[in-house]
């Protein structure tokens, strides 16, 4: 449990935390206020390797393990947590196709998402079907030359402006989750048969749209994720990492929100003593730094599990629900703490409030993580 990184990794870190400075921070609170992180962002980070930092060296990555991953990933998010939203669904989609794509699959898109050319998507979540993606009713038939996909996705990062929509749909409909398989559909190649409704109104992470869909097209054969029957499969292996990559983005708004309470409370006087001295203040800054450290541990022996490659489906789960319960409550205090100028735009408490919420929902709510980790603990 040493979360040791190597000196290439290190130097990689520290370009992303300085990006991350420099160029995401003065961008987020415009990002919220515009309902959109600016192309010209991504292709900054593009440039340092951020839009490909969960690919291998041979297509296209930087090659870094879990450990270096989380605290780039969390680095963006304490600059700007709509513009790390964005990252990860690409890294859900690359990810896809890294874990159950076919040699000629990989060749013909991680390199470009790596060089940040293309936008991928991760399209599982339906009307019907959130916690439950068993429970899918998009379908894919076999046709003459492909397969025809139908069927309504909803509240999918990146869907209105990607450049591809990993779509998973139910190719037999009698075989459970056995029946789920994936397609890379091309939008540029299905925009006749894509449709889709305008970026929902979310509360936090308003940079980052997500977008509900309407399916209707025919995709060439070769849009089958490698074997058919395997989409399940690949969508539960993509979430365990994708819930390391929460709990790391969980990571990032706590350290911005506990950061911004430690200064305040040094900083704000009452009866001409710090914050910092009335003990009730004290105590909550030392809960939530105990919190803060508490996800942080636990969130790189996840990733460090994953390095090592052994099954780590319980340490990311326990990672994501213990950062996403204490991002939450860290963001929360830290408002608390600056009164009522915590609750004005003219600070980011508020944003970090709005944004957070969100972890303790996406990619396995919370109930679902207990669910993941209590079942795992009667095995
Ligand atoms: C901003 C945002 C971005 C998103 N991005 C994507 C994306 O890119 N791709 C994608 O596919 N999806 C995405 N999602 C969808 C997200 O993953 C789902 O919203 C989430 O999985 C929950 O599903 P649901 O909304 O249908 O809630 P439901 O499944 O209806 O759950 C409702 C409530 O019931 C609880 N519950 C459900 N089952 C159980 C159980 N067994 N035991 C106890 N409680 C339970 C849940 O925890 C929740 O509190 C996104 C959602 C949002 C809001």
């Amino acid at each position: 449990m040493a979360f040791d990184i190597t000196a290439d990794e290190q130097e990689l870190v520290d370009a992303v935390v300085s990006i991350s400075k420099d160029v995401l921070v003065p961008q987020a609170a415009a990002a919220d206020a515009n309902e959109r992180v600016s192309d010209e962002t991504l292709k900054t980070l593009a440039e340092v390797g951020v839009m490909g930092l969960n690919l291998p060296e041979e297509f296209g990555g930087p090659g870094v393990g879990s450990v270096a991953m989380s605290q780039m990933v969390a680095s963006v998010t304490e600059a700007c947590a709509s513009t790390a939203s964005i990252v990860t669904a690409q890294f859900l989609a690359t990810d896809s196709i890294l874990l159950g794509g076919t040699e000629a699959q990989r060749e013909a898109w991680l390199p470009r998402a790596a060089a940040g050319e293309v936008i991928g998507s991760f399209g599982l979540t339906e009307p019907g079907a959130g916690s439950n993606p068993a429970e899918m009713s998009t379908k894919a038939t076999r046709v003459d030359g492909g397969w025809h996909i139908k069927g309504t996705k909803c509240f999918i990062t990146n869907a209105g402006f990607a450049d591809f929509i990993v779509v998973y749909a139910k190719t037999d409909v009698d075989a459970g989750h056995k029946g789920i398989s994936a397609f890379i559909v091309d939008t540029a190649a299905a925009s006749a048969g894509l449709d889709f409704n305008p970026p929902e109104k979310t509360m936090g992470l308003r940079g980052s749209p997500v977008y509900e869909f309407v399916i209707d097209t025919i995709v060439p054969e070769d849009a089958l994720l490698g074997v058919e029957g395997e989409g399940f499969t690949t969508a539960m292996r993509v979430l365990d990492r994708g819930r390391i990559e929460v709990a790391a983005m969980s990571l990032g708004i706590g350290k911005a929100a506990l950061d911004a309470a430690v200064d305040w409370a040094g900083e704000r006087k009452i009866s001409g003593k710090p914050l910092n001295r009335l003990q009730g203040i004290a105590f909550k800054l030392a809960d939530m730094y105990t919190k803060y450290r508490s996800a942080w541990l636990l969130t790189m022996d996840a990733a460090e599990q994953r390095d090592a490659e052994v099954d780590f489906t319980r340490s990311s789960a326990t990672a994501k629900l213990a950062a996403s319960e204490a991002a939450a409550f860290i963001a929360d205090e830290a408002l608390q703490i600056h009164g009522g100028y915590g609750f004005t735009r003219d600070f980011p408490l508020e944003r970090y409030v709005r944004d957070a919420r969100i972890y303790r929902i996406y990619e396995g709510s919370s109930e679902i993580q207990r669910t993941i980790i209590a079942r795992s603990l009667s095995k």
